[in-house]
């Protein structure tokens, strides 16, 4: 019969390691005013975070939210009312479908234009993708 330390500790053993760089991959949340506009005031720090252009990221949410709105010095203005929540959901999509890794799931991906065709480079695998159009 095992013992409770020695069941304790292959518990412990079979524990998922977090690694560094899923740890250091944290989207910032999104710091949402709201009104008759919607603003999120760290929209830059959330674009640099997924290191992306703030263009394509708002581009992106205007889509997907189907609310127009503009960039304005590093923040992100909704000509309407946003749900912070909602923000977050789709800012969470954006990273999965633009910005994370295929094969391996690492962040660390650029951009890489091609003649008529946009790549995600994968720095940590080298695994390479054509990126979709929004
Ligand atoms: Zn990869």
């Amino acid at each position: 019969m095992d013992n409770y330390e020695t069941l304790l500790e292959r518990a412990r053993q079979k524990l998922p390691q977090l690694s560094r760089e899923e740890k250091r991959f944290e989207i910032p949340v999104a710091d949402v005013q709201t009104g008759k506009q919607t603003v999120v005031k760290n929209f830059a720090e959330i674009a640099k975070a997924l290191r992306r252009e703030p263009k394509h990221l708002a581009k992106f949410l205007f889509k997907e939210l189907a609310v127009p709105g503009s960039l304005k010095e590093g923040a992100l203005l909704f000509q309407g009312k946003v749900y912070p929540v909602l923000i977050n959901q789709r800012v969470q999509e954006y990273a999965k479908r633009f910005v994370m890794c295929n094969e391996c799931g690492k962040p660390d991906t650029t951009v890489q234009e091609g003649k008529n065709i946009i790549f995600i480079k994968c720095e940590a695998c080298g695994a390479r993708r054509s990126m979709e159009t929004i």
